[in-house]
């Protein structure tokens, strides 16, 4: 098993990957993509086949903000984003009852009123910013403050389903500085791919497909004097085969890399070992489902979100849509989703529809599920979770450490080494690609200039 010689290799082919291979491509530095499924764009994953002229998300649902690279990369690549108000057309549950979003302030409203509303919208997120150490989790932080119950749920449920992790597990500083660090308010102005995310990473890749080698199973990467050689299996028997190049963008997700599917030789530093260790792997799957015969629309509106639940939000990714086939997603989140990860089919589509019903008033109509369609992060080998947070005592640093080159041989891009609040997106795994891409060409530049004439 010689192997084959490229100057860099991408080794995975989500959005990190593909921003990196683009960046290359522009910088005229040879490379080859290595992937594992027969698919691109990783993590983001669209169902085109649930629902007549609806695109559904079972990875990545939204662009976060107007001013995100995915608009850009959209449009450049002639496709649309239409604007998804997820949190104007919210309805909160208590009690099985539905309040509008800004309704809730209203006294009286059971569980809420003016001080819940104000808490959670408010107080609640500037002491979450200016918590002082040492650091506990957002649970504990909670139960410090005794806010109202209205606040409290608000918190608790923005939290879990931005980390995709339960309140016991969220770290408060960690978070809190990546807050102060992102670009954008986060998660309040939201958009929708019309054509879905699928579709966005055929588009970008296509210019250089012919250098994208999918149904490549890496299995370790191996540093030498001459730069690093990567062994995989590929094809159904798995047949070993072997790459070498002269330096690799490692782009796998942080659930891999903990698992330590794919071995170093030699080892990671120990401080990286370390930051695969602290930062955590966020557990989540969206469960489209489509419905009819139902009276939810007629009732609520054109409603786009209903949460107030446990580890389940319900969104309606029809909303604004004319004459829109009835579906809604059901974003299930942190240990119930790893746990409902392993139960059947039908068992799993039960437990979320027994809580979709437990939020909504008694009398409300869900209709019968015609079809349905997930795709199970946490049991995927190839993902090993949702996406990344900082738990308990855990530091952007770590990201920061996670991101740092080996030897100028390898360089590490993917959501979870965003260390300025981009992290979990789809716009930051870009921003990872570009980077790592450019110290990739940097330190071959480097190279160039030291090497001996001749
Ligand atoms: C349910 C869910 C909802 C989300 N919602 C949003 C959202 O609304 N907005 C948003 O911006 N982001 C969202 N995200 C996060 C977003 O999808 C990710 O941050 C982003 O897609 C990660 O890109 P990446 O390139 O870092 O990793 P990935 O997309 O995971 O790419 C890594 C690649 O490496 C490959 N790979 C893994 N192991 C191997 C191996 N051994 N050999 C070869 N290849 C391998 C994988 O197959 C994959 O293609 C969501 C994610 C999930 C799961």
């Amino acid at each position: 098993m010689s192997g084959k010689h490229v100057e860099v290799l991408i080794l995975g082919a989500g959005a990190a990957g593909i921003a990196a291979a683009e960046r290359l491509h522009r910088l005229g530095v040879p490379f080859t993509v290595l992937e594992a499924r027969d698919r691109l764009g990783g993590r983001a994953l669209t169902d085109y086949a649930l629902a007549p002229d609806l695109p559904l998300e079972l990875g990545a649902q939204m662009v976060h903000g107007r001013r995100v690279v995915t608009h850009r990369w959209a449009h450049e690549v002639g496709l649309t984003t239409r604007s998804w108000p997820v949190s104007q057309r919210a309805l909160f549950s208590m009690n099985r009852r539905l309040c509008r979003f800004p309704w809730l302030a209203i006294p009286g409203y059971p569980g809420f009123g003016f001080r819940a509303f104000y808490e959670g919208i408010h107080t609640l997120p500037r002491q979450l910013r200016a918590a002082a150490p040492p650091d506990r989790s957002l649970a504990e932080f909670l139960q410090e403050r005794a806010p109202t119950l209205g606040g409290r749920r608000f918190v608790e449920l923005l939290h879990a389903h931005v980390y995709a992790a339960d309140p016991e597990e969220i770290g408060v500083r960690g978070p809190a500085e990546e807050e102060r660090r992102a670009g954008e308010e986060f998660g309040y102005r939201n958009y929708r791919l019309n054509e879905g995310y699928s579709e966005l990473f055929r588009r970008r890749a296509a210019p250089f497909l012919d250098r994208i080698k999918t149904g490549v199973r890496i299995t370790s990467i191996r540093q030498s004097s001459q730069g690093v050689r990567v062994e995989a299996g590929t094809g159904a028997g798995n047949a070993a085969t072997a790459f070498n190049a002269r330096a690799a963008i490692v782009t796998l997700p942080l659930g891999v890399l903990k698992e330590g599917s794919v071995v170093f030789d030699p080892a990671l530093p120990p401080a990286k070992q370390t930051a695969i260790h602290r930062i955590a792997s966020g557990m989540g799957y969206a469960l489209q489902f489509r419905l009819s015969g139902g009276d939810l629309k007629e009732r609520f509106g054109d409603f786009s979100l209903v949460w107030g639940g446990g580890s389940t939000t319900f969104h309606r990714p029809a909303v604004r849509q004319h004459a829109p086939p009835e579906v809604m997603t059901a974003f299930t989140v942190g240990r119930e989703a790893k746990r409902r990860a392993t139960l059947s089919r039908e068992d799993r589509l039960e437990a979320t529809l027994a809580e979709l019903s437990e939020v909504l008033p008694s009398n409300a109509r869900i209709g019968t599920v015609v079809r349905h369609s997930v795709h199970l992060w946490p049991e995927d080998p190839f993902a090993r979770g949702a996406y990344s947070f900082l738990p308990t005592g855990v530091d952007p640093i770590e990201r920061e450490t996670l991101a740092q080159p080996v030897d100028g041989v390898l360089f590490f891009a993917g959501e979870a080494t965003h260390w300025s609040g981009e992290s979990a997106t789809v716009h930051g795994a870009i921003a990872t690609g570009y980077r790592a891409a450019e110290e990739v060409w940097g330190s071959l530049a480097a190279g160039r200039r030291t090497a001996p004439a001749g």
